[in-house]
């Protein structure tokens, strides 16, 4: 009896493993695509719930006995290490694509989506050098430019970065402000900004962010003024279109009138917020986005993207050009002369994935109005939530929810004192009244605060549900960040009975 030589280089751990390239790569790949897709289905079902019980200690010690040795002196063979791994990472996932996991912008990604980024890594284009990635980087021109007519419709020539997410995306900016105002410039950002914008004042040697009071989750325009007035030199104002806490959109119109006024340079972080866009009923939310120099995009949030998929646009490519860079081995002079595209200049990154592939696959597959159907339908479920949350004798709701984040917490106890309401725009009187260079102050917990920590523990070591937390007019909540488009009111009632039990206790 005579076997195929491809049976046996697959079957024997010691022979040379088969690549998943060239016209030989695809069956090569599909036995193991059989092992990984039951091994992910077998690790959900044996998790049940959103995430392991037991917590950390439990949980390594599962992945450590999965593991056995990290570095075995002979291999198991692709078949016994996917299937071994694979299933416990599965059963060890807080997994997004249960309605229970809602605690961060960690979205379920599209099937469709991890489908193409499987072609992307098989593939394996590199975008530093179009010798490594002819039509990829040819699918990265033409997606990236479209992208960007979204954000900057009326711009003379609009384009986009990717980038690998927010933070990136926002280092960028920063990067493209720097080398166009010089060192000097001084960042301005509301208390409610991304913690990435201050990191990347830090990386960038920049002078620290000077930060703007945001009671009530948005930029308080009185105190922007006061600050854009004050300072001298040359100025960078950051807002937020869907702030990671709560979901709230900074008033972009009035800031971008306070920028052209006082001559500063605009940014806009819509890293969670920026596929409004994709939505017929919701853009309008995002009026003013069109007049920052550089917008923040993450289509790993609302976009349903396997991470990384961030892109950074601007209303004119020539504004990345402060990025150009020459490496004699990828982008010589006399090839770019002769009309090979010059990548170097597209990322700080030089080897970098084919990430467009599974937002172009997307965007073909849905359609807009398909993904903007998706947004409207995940910030449908955020109304329902709070519409239970607000008829719960137990909780209290913050506020109607802007995007898809729900902040709640358990009704303060009789005699508690509760720090006066805040309404959104009006500055709350334990907000600094001026502008500071510290982070803001928090403060001392409440006895119920700590009841909101001890229950999102507990609910996250049994496994019952992964729900986030996030500070508010000075209180902690219990945070929820609706970005599952299958997620049933069903669902949603069995998530605020478990919240309940877990702080009526
Ligand atoms: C998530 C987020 C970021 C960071 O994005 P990453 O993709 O995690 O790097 C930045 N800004 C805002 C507003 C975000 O919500």
């Amino acid at each position: 009896m005579t076997s195929s030589p491809r049976t046996t280089r697959c079957s024997s751990p010691s022979s040379t493993p088969p690549l998943a390239g060239g016209p030989q790569g695809a069956d090569a790949l599909r036995p193991l695509l059989g092992t990984v897709l039951d091994a992910l289905r077998d690790g959900a079902l044996a998790r049940g719930g959103p995430l392991p019980p037991g917590g950390p200690e439990t949980v390594t010690a599962q992945v450590r006995n999965a593991l056995a040795e990290v570095l075995p002196e002979t291999g198991t063979g692709a078949e016994e290490a996917l299937r071994t791994l694979v299933t416990a990472l599965a059963y060890g996932a807080a997994d997004p694509a249960h309605p229970h996991c809602a605690a961060h912008l960690h979205t379920p990604p599209l099937a469709v989506a991890v489908a193409a980024d499987l072609a992307a890594s098989a593939l394996n284009p590199s975008m530093d050098s179009w010798d490594q990635a002819p039509a990829a980087s040819a699918l990265e021109h033409l997606v990236t430019r479209e992208l960007a007519t979204l954000t900057h419709p009326t711009g003379p020539a609009p384009d986009a970065l990717v980038t690998t997410g927010g933070t990136e995306s926002n280092h960028l900016a920063l990067l493209l402000a720097r080398e166009h105002h010089g060192p000097t410039l001084q960042t301005v950002c509301g208390a409610n900004a991304h913690h990435s914008i201050r990191r990347a004042a830090w990386l960038l040697g920049l002078p620290e962010p000077v930060t703007v009071p945001a009671p009530g989750g948005r930029i308080d325009l009185t105190a922007l003024a006061a600050v854009l007035t004050d300072l001298r030199g040359p100025l960078l104002v950051v807002a937020t279109a869907g702030t990671t806490d709560t979901g709230a959109i900074d008033p972009l119109p009035e800031i971008a009138d306070l920028c052209d006024t006082h001559g500063a340079a605009l940014h806009i972080d819509a890293a969670y917020g920026g596929p409004l866009l994709f939505s017929d009923t919701h853009r309008t939310l995002l009026t003013g986005l069109d007049r920052a120099r550089t917008v923040t995009l993450d289509l790993h949030k609302l976009g349903w993207q396997p991470v990384a998929a961030g892109l950074l646009a601007v209303p004119d490519t020539r504004l990345l050009d402060a990025l150009a860079h020459t490496a004699p081995y990828l982008n010589p002079d006399d090839d770019t002369r002769a009309g090979l595209p010059d990548l170097l200049g597209r990322s700080p990154r030089t080897s970098r994935r084919p990430d467009i592939l599974k937002i172009a696959v997307t965007l073909r597959a849905l359609g807009r109005t398909g993904l903007g159907h998706l947004v409207d339908r995940v910030r449908t479920t955020a109304q329902q939530l709070a519409d239970l949350v607000e008829k719960s004798p137990h909780l209290d709701l913050y506020e109607r929810p802007t995007l898809t984040t729900v902040l709640f917490r358990p009704t303060d106890a009789p005699g508690a004192t509760t720090p006066p309401p805040v309404t959104p725009g009006v500055p709350h009187p334990a907000d600094p009244p001026t502008a500071t260079r510290s982070t803001p102050h928090t403060t001392a917990p409440t006895a119920d605060d700590a009841a909101v920590a001890t229950a999102r523990r507990e609910l996250l070591t049994q496994g019952l549900a992964v729900l986030g937390r996030a500070h508010a007019d000075g209180r902690l909540w219990f945070k929820v960040t609706l970005l599952n488009p299958h997620t049933t009111p069903t669902d949603l009632d069995t998530l605020i009975a478990l919240v309940e039990g877990s702080t009526t206790r």
